[in-house]
């Protein structure tokens, strides 16, 4: 029987890169308000680990007094470029305020690099899987590159369209998923999850 995972987003292309990459069988894959999770979630933390946390904690509450034996995961993951200390960071969904598109966002991003050299950014991805009787568990990826001075390609999700991967010529708007989740952020944390789960199986 595959082991069914909540995954805590109401987010439509990490939920579609979170279905590719664990397509094997073992899991079925749910989102939160496929199982009634449909609550906005205070992201207060000042960490990607700490919003994760706080958002696997808030659907496992929800789910495991129905589903016994879910397991949830919660993906928080951003953009943090060099030449803004860091920004936008953890503010990655909100940057361009709470009701903005992707689009809205990336926009923003181009517009305040203008003029930029320093274009080095990274995306990073923290994940917490909580399981019933355990303690939270967390998993990283991290994907390094560069602000590209004008979006490409239609593919992904957020800042996709602006973002070019160290040792790449393709952009990850320009990947289709596969490739995307090879060496994304959000598919090296996946991977590292995977790797501790199959040696607590060893
Ligand atoms: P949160 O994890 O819900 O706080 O949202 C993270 C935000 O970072 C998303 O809404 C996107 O704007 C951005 N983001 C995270 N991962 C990716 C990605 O793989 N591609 C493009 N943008 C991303």
């Amino acid at each position: 029987m595959p082991q069914t995972i909540v995954i805590a987003t109401g987010n439509v292309g990490k939920m579609s890169e979170f279905c590719a990459i664990l397509k094997d069988g073992a899991f079925s894959l749910l989102a939160s308000k496929e199982v009634g999770f449909s609550e906005e979630i205070d992201e207060t933390a000042r960490t990607f680990k700490g919003n994760a946390e706080i958002k696997a904690k808030a659907v496992f509450e929800c789910v495991s007094s129905k589903y016994e034996d879910y397991w949830v995961v919660a993906d928080d993951s951003g953009l943090e470029v060099e030449a803004l200390g860091g920004r936008p960071g953890v503010f990655s969904a909100r940057y361009a305020g709470v009701n903005a598109s992707g689009k809205d966002r990336y926009t923003k991003l181009l517009k305040e690099m203008e003029g930029q050299t320093n274009r080095n950014a990274r995306f990073v991805c923290c994940l917490c899987l909580i399981r019933p009787g355990c303690l939270p568990e967390f998993f990283e990826g991290e994907c390094r590159g560069s602000i590209l001075t004008e979006p490409r390609g239609n593919g992904g999700f957020g800042y996709d369209p602006v973002f070019l991967p160290e040792g790449y010529t393709k952009g990850f708007g320009e990947m289709n998923e596969e490739d995307k989740n090879a060496l994304s952020h959000r598919g090296r944390a996946i991977k590292n999850m995977l790797e501790r789960l199959n040696e607590n199986k060893a």
